[in-house]
């Protein structure tokens, strides 16, 4: 699930990001790629096909599709700072 504190490295600076596969729960990005496919000026995949934040939502369109992905997340590995979970 989102782990705050072990963010993708590659997560462009904002509230959204990407959770590292090696987070200390394993619970990070598993590389599905739907994030990527499905909103790709906003997610995008390291090397090893992990995802990444390369952009940060701004308009309210943006921030809808950004929060469908994390609602897709297989793993819920996609968070944002400035937004509870509940
Ligand atoms: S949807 Fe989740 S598991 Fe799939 S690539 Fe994006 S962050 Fe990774």
């Amino acid at each position: 699930m989102a782990n705050s504190n072990a963010k993708h490295k590659l997560n462009i600076s904002g509230t959204w990001y990407c959770t590292d596969p090696d987070d200390e729960n394993g619970e990070g990005c598993v590389g599905c790629s739907v994030c990527s496919a499905n909103a790709d000026d906003f997610f995008a995949e390291d090397d090893n096909g992990n995802a990444y934040i390369k952009r940060q939502p701004i308009t309210a369109n943006e921030i809808e599709l950004c929060e469908e992905q994390k609602e897709a997340c297989i793993v819920s590995a996609i968070g944002n700072d400035g937004q509870s979970d509940t």
